[in-house]
C-alpha cells in the first residue's frame, strides 16, 4: 500500500526523522493559511501516488502568498503526467504546503529488502534528486549499501559509513546518522516495503532532511497497522482493484484486451506469458483464489468486464480442492447473469474435469474450450483479432 508524501512526513516526524515544516491543503485557500506560517514563502507541492512531480511541474517554489495561491489554484484538480503515472496521469486533490528549504545539496536514501539476502538494506548516494534506477545503470559505484542485520538492527557504525561514503559535510554526520538510524526504525516497526528518501538534502543553514519521503508498506502486515491502512486513499486507486479486493481477488489492471480469469497468482502469471507468446495482450492479471465459488467467478466476469478494452476472456482454472464441475457451473451461471457476449474461451483441468467439459458444453452458451493452456491462448488470441 502506497500513502502520500505528505503523510509519510507525518510518519517520519513520529520516529523524528527530520522534515520540514508543512501541512496538507484542500483548497487554494488552505494552502494560504498555511503559507502564512512560513511568511508566505513556500514551497507547493501535488499530492498523487507518483514521483517525478518535479519535472512534471508538480512541485512549484512561492515567494509570497499570492503566488502559493496561484499555483495551489493551478494544481488542484489538474492532471499530472509524470514518468510515473503512465499516460493517462493523475488528479491532484491533495496539496502539501511547506517551507521553502535553502539547499545546498541533495542526497539520496533507500531503505528495501535485498531479496538477494534476504535482508533490509539501506542505500545511499550523493546522486540525489535523480532517479535511483539511472544512477544504478549510469553510475553503479555511486550507491552504496549496508546489510542490517536483523537481531541488532542498524548500528550507528553502518551510518556513519554511508554518511561518509556520500560526502555529508563533517560536521553534519551526527545528524545524518539519526536520521537513518530513525529511518530504519520506521521502516521495520510498520512493515514497510520500501521508505525512500529522494532528495535528503542538507540546506545552507546546517540541517539534514527529507525533502521528499516515499513510504510503501506491506499489505500481507496492513492488519496489525491500523493507523496506517487509515492512511490509504482510495482515489489514487484503481476503482477497479478497490472492488476486487472486496471479494478477496487479487485484479490488476492492464493495457490489452483479453480478460484472464485465473486460480493461483503463479497460474495467472503463466497465462498471461502464453497469451503475450501467441502474440496477445492480457487485459489484466486475475487470481480468483483457492475458493473459486460461484459468486466469485460471477464477479470477477463482472469486474473484467467493466473494463472497456476487454474484447474477449480466457478461463483457465485448475480444479484441485474446487472441482472442475463445481467450477463450470459457476462459469455457465456467471456468464448468463452477466449476459457474456464476447468470445470466452475455457481450459479446465484436474478432478472432475469431464464432467466439467460436459456441463459447459451441454450450456448453451458458446463458450469455446480447450485442452491445454497453449490452445487456448491461441484460441482467444485469434478470436479476438
Ligand atoms: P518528485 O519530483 O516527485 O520526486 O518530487 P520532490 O519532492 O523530490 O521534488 C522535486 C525537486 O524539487 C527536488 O529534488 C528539489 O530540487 C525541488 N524542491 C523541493 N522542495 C524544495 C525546497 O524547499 N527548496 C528548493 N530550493 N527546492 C525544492
Ligand atoms: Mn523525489
Amino acid at each position: 500500500m502506497n500513502i502520500h508524501e505528505y503523510q509519510a512526513k507525518a510518519v517520519l516526524r513520529k520516529y523524528g526523522v527530520a522534515v520540514p515544516a508543512g501541512s496538507v491543503a484542500f483548497s487554494a485557500d488552505e494552502a494560504v493559511k498555511v503559507a502564512e506560517q512560513f511568511g508566505g514563502k513556500a514551497v507547493v507541492k501535488a499530492q498523487i501516488h507518483a514521483g517525478g512531480r518535479g519535472k512534471a511541474g508538480g512541485v512549484k517554489l512561492a515567494k509570497s502568498l499570492d503566488e502559493v495561491r496561484q499555483y495551489a489554484t493551478e494544481l488542484l484538480g489538474k492532471t499530472l503526467v509524470t514518468h510515473q503515472t503512465g499516460p493517462e496521469g493523475k488528479v491532484v486533490q491533495r496539496l502539501l504546503v511547506e517551507t521553502l528549504s535553502d539547499i545546498q545539496k541533495e542526497y539520496y536514501i533507500g531503505v528495501v529488502i535485498d531479496r538477494a539476502t534476504g535482508r533490509v538494506t539501506m542505500m545511499a548516494s550523493e546522486e540525489g534528486g535523480m532517479e535511483i534506477e539511472e544512477v544504478a545503470a549510469k553510475s553503479p559505484e555511486k550507491i552504496f549499501r549496508e546489510t542490517i542485520d536483523p537481531a541488532i538492527g542498524l548500528k550507528s557504525f553502518q551510518a556513519r559509513k554511508l554518511a561518509y561514503a556520500i560526502h555529508i559535510p563533517n560536521e553534519l554526520i551526527k545528524q545524518a546518522v539519526a536520521f537513518m538510524v530513525g529511518l530504519y526504525k520506521v521502516f521495520v516497526e510498520n512493515d514497510c516495503s520500501i521508505a525512500e528518501i529522494n532528495p535528503l538534502v542538507v540546506t545552507k543553514d546546517g540541517q539534514v532532511m527529507a525533502l521528499d519521503a516515499k513510504l510503501n508498506f506491506d499489505s500481507n502486515a496492513l492488519y496489525r497497522h491500523a493507523d496506517i491502512v487509515e492512511l490509504r486513499d482510495l482515489a489514487e486507486e484503481d476503482p477497479r482493484e478497490i472492488e476486487a479486493s472486496k471479494f478477496d481477488l487479487s485484479y490488476i489492471a492492464l493495457h490489452g484486451n483479453i480478460g484472464c480469469m485465473v486460480n493461483g497468482a503463479g497460474l495467472a502469471m503463466a497465462t498471461m506469458d502464453t497469451i503475450k507468446y501467441y502474440g496477445g495482450e492480457p487485459a489484466n492479471f486475475l487470481d480468483v483464489g483457492g475458493g473459486a465459488t460461484e459468486e466469485k467467478v460471477t464477479e470477477a466476469f463482472k469486474i473484467i468486464l467493466s473494463d472497456p478494452g476487454v474484447k474477449g476472456i480466457l478461463v483457465n482454472i485448475f480444479g484441485g480442492i474446487m472441482k472442475c464441475d463445481v467450477i463450470a457451473n459457476g462459469v455457465v451461471a456467471a456468464a448468463k447473469q452477466v449476459g457474456l457476449t464476447h468470445p470466452l474461451v475455457v481450459r479446465l483441468e484436474g478432478t472432475n474435469v469431464d464432467m466439467g467439459k460436459q456441463i459447459l458444453k451441454d450450456s448453451g452458451l458458446a463458450i469455446v474450450p480447450a485442452d491445454s493452456l497453449a490452445e487456448a491462448a491461441q484460441k482467444i488470441v485469434e478470436l479476438v483479432k
